[in-house]
């Protein structure tokens, strides 16, 4: 049961400084609001603002958004107004619930409302990220008292969950919220898979847990030996949904499975990072291919870590991820690691750069695309799926869809490349506009001034909307272009 207490304790443990009678004011107000509500399963409805409020507050994020988790349905579902709020509690907290409150509740009803949803989450997130941070951790608490919904309910929210709040957190570079909530919708959304994916993998991850944590102890002294100061190591075992997802790529062949549980080090800064994985493979031998450089090549929702497979011991295979506190931070709470509360300065209220054209993009396509059918086309083509990242000859790095060709490339940097595109170089080699590109590729694109423009042939094989739609309007422009000259011929 989530009690005031415990939030403000954790606040003042998070947040020094932080002013708790501003915060006890807010939790008065919202338990005066609902006083007399209760929820589905009989709590008293003001549990539900605590638990989302705690949820936030344990991500350390500042107290005007922990002030909103706790004020987040009052405009909703009480005869409370947002301007009310805005008189106690000034302007950022009530900008915040107005965000909440414009959301409302998402009800999955249809094409036509799923993609009104969206439209209306991005719009939200654009305005100010932690409205959307806000929403997880609601969605969080929802998932958790799930079962006293009737059933209908509990399909529509953990699927909801599937199909947007987990891939948006991921997006945000928020795993470890991705994985909570992806791992509550899982049991309702597919039962029997949640089931076997728990049959199968539960013994031999707590085995492999078990063998982890017994090997903990040699690897920090092997680090420390050394002069790394290691901050933490510990096993982390994968999250059953994830897992289940891998499973399907690997023919269901648990053993092909290599960071059921990893090793995670994490060490003061970026070079004894290097300086650990160097001494890890003095001391295992790593499985070639699966050295992968996440920190000078970040994936495109920002997360950095270096991770290794190496052989232990008794044939056992195992995954190594070795990070920075800093990295570590932005892995695990992702966008939200940017309001954290720091020690000395009050926060950063920048989001990295990557961030900021993900969501400009959103917004844009949101106001560009009318047809709510192809909305979620490219929604899911461009957003929801996974991306890859490339380079261009100066080394800045191209965030892209899967299976993404030149052509998409030449659009993404500016569309009179796009127009003119007549050849491309991947890693200084011809090929041809449709190859798919794959992460860490350089591509260089082959410009021809004299080109007239797009070939329609392209729609065929090119994957992001941004492409797509400059092709059809030129095709459209020429097709009435010759349709004008012809009438003309005519007369
Ligand atoms: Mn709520």
């Amino acid at each position: 049961m989530a009690t005031f207490e415990e939030l403000k304790t954790l606040v003042a443990k998070n947040n020094p400084g932080a002013d708790l009678t501003m915060l006890e004011l807010a939790y008065e107000f919202a338990a005066k609001a609902h006083a007399g509500q209760k929820r589905l399963d009989g709590t008293d409805y003001v549990e539900h603002s605590l638990a989302t409020a705690i949820t936030l507050a344990e991500m350390r994020l500042d107290l005007s958004t922990i002030m909103a988790g706790v004020l987040h349905d009052v405009p909703e579902d009480t005869s409370v107004t947002v301007t009310e709020i805005q008189k106690e509690f000034g302007a950022e907290v009530a900008g915040l619930v107005r965000g909440i409150t414009k959301l409302g509740k998402l009800k999955y009803r249809g094409l036509e409302r799923y993609a009104e949803n969206l439209r209306k989450m991005f719009v939200a997130m654009a305005e100010d990220v932690r409205v959307i941070l806000i929403k997880l951790a609601d969605r969080l608490h929802n998932l958790k008292t799930l079962d006293s919904l009737p059933p209908v309910k509990q399909q529509r929210i953990a699927r909801e969950t599937l199909e947007i709040y987990a891939p948006i957190a991921n997006r945000l570079g928020m795993g470890e919220l991705k994985g909570k909530l992806e791992d509550l919708a899982f049991k309702y959304v597919y039962p029997e898979e949640y089931e076997w994916t728990i049959k199968t993998a539960k013994t031999r991850q707590e085995d492999q847990l078990a063998y982890v944590n017994a090997l903990m102890n040699e690897i920090k002294k092997l680090l420390e030996d050394d002069g790394i100061k290691t901050v933490s190591v510990h096993g982390r075992a994968k999250h059953y949904y994830s897992l289940y997802r891998k499973l399907l790529r690997k023919d269901m062949d648990l053993s092909k499975v290599y960071d059921l549980v990893a090793i995670r080090i994490i060490v003061p800064d970026v070079n004894d990072c290097y300086h650990a994985m160097g001494l890890i493979h003095s001391r295992f031998k790593p499985l070639s291919g699966r050295i992968k450089d996440y920190i000078a090549q970040p994936k495109p929702n920002g997360y950095r870590s270096l991770h290794t497979t190496v052989f232990g011991a008794d044939g056992r295979i195992i995954e190594f991820q070795i990070r920075d506190v800093e990295m570590h931070e932005h892995a695990e709470y992702g966008v939200a690691a940017h309001w954290r509360y720091k020690e000395g300065d009050k926060h950063e209220m920048q989001l990295p750069p990557e961030q900021i054209k993900w969501i400009k993009e959103l917004l844009e396509w949101q106001k560009e695309i009318k047809d709510n059918n192809q909305y979620l086309t490219s929604l899911k083509i461009d957003v929801f799926q996974n991306r890859i990242f490339v380079f261009t000859p100066k080394g800045d790095v191209i965030d892209l869809p899967d299976n993404a060709t030149p052509v998409d490339f030449a659009y993404h940097i500016h569309s009179d490349i796009g127009d003119h595109c007549s050849g491309a170089k991947v890693n200084e080699k011809l090929v041809t506009l449709d190859s798919k590109l794959i992460s860490g590729d350089l591509v260089e694109i082959v410009v021809d001034k004299n080109r007239p423009g797009p070939s329609e042939d392209w729609l065929e094989f090119v994957r992001t909307n941004q492409a797509k739609e400059h092709i059809k309007s030129y095709v459209k422009r020429k097709r009435s272009k010759l349709l004008n000259l012809f009438s003309r011929r005519d007369r």
